[in-house]
């Protein structure tokens, strides 16, 4: 960690602790962990999952119930990858670790044309293989660093490109139902997370060694929440809390809402209003 002059240190101290009590807060209202877990913590090597792992081993101490962490990163065999940076910084912080090695980077390779963006199949061949590996060790959950911002995002990609109105969920069960997703990050801003990292100073591995590009989508969103950011500065929480106060009566997606019973739902209130009616006269 940096040596900070005492105002920064105070800073710092409020920024942690801020970060602990949104975390603890979304696992609180996800119930994300429970007595007894094993919690699989994917280390990309990126702030965000740093971040992830640190304040849940400082939750760790304090929580009132026994879990276990056990951090995983997956070795993609990206060239230039640095292979030894987290055994000796995980060795160090005292956490029971693995390091996965799949070559992934090859499979994305072939299969991926020169010049497209390999981050959707690559992300999906580390999920695929972070999945198998939390059922081989027992993890009860798998937790994921994304973020509040990170939400919002998949949220207006899904909404601009894919037509759909999703995000990313603070908890999940997989497809196949055998793993459980936990982001505990979920309520914490991208900007605090960046600023922790930085003055934690992790040894943080860049995502594009493999070369691709970021998804172009992706930054056009960025770019555009941003932008909303310095225009009307609450906007962003304000979307954040719309992602939990959803009206499924006030859409049109008749799996959501059983629009089509909306008769019978009359009828129901009105029966029900003709019954009460009918007691209060004969109490009276
Ligand atoms: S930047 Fe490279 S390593 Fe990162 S998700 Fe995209 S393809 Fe995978």
């Amino acid at each position: 960690m940096q040596d900070l002059l005492p105002k920064a240190r105070k800073e710092f101290n409020k920024l942690q602790k801020r970060l602990r009590r949104e975390m603890g807060q979304a696992i609180a209202d996800f119930n994300m962990i429970q007595e007894g877990d094993k919690v699989m913590v994917c280390l990309s090597g990126g702030k965000d999952s740093f971040t992830l792992l640190h304040i849940l081993m400082a939750l760790q101490k304090s929580a009132p119930i026994q879990f276990e962490l056990v951090a995983v990163n997956l070795d993609q065999k990206q060239p230039g990858f640095p292979e030894e940076v987290l055994p000796a910084y995980l060795q160090q912080l005292g956490v029971d670790f693995h390091i996965l090695e799949k070559d992934t980077y090859s499979i994305v390779k072939e299969k991926i044309p020169e010049g497209k963006t390999t981050c959707g199949l690559c992300s999906r061949l580390r999920r695929g293989n972070l999945y198998g590996f939390a059922e081989k060790i027992g993890a009860t959950k798998i937790a994921l660093g994304h973020h509040k911002d990170d939400m919002l995002e998949t949220l207006f990609l899904n909404l601009f490109f894919g037509g759909s109105l999703k995000s990313m969920p603070p908890k999940l069960l997989s497809d196949d139902k055998k793993n459980i997703v936990i982001r505990p990050l979920a309520y914490s801003r991208e900007k605090d997370i960046i600023s922790f990292a930085e003055q934690m100073d992790f040894p943080i591995i860049p995502c594009n060694l493999c070369g691709s590009q970021e998804n172009l989508q992706r930054q056009t969103i960025k770019g555009m929440l941003a932008d909303w950011e310095k225009q009307y500065p609450a906007r962003i929480e304000t979307m954040a809390n719309a992602l939990q106060k959803v009206a499924p009566s006030q859409l049109a997606d008749t799996s959501a809402f059983d629009f089509a019973g909306l008769e019978e739902e009359r009828a129901k209130a009105q029966a029900d209003r003709i019954q009460l009616v009918n007691t209060l006269a004969t109490e009276a």
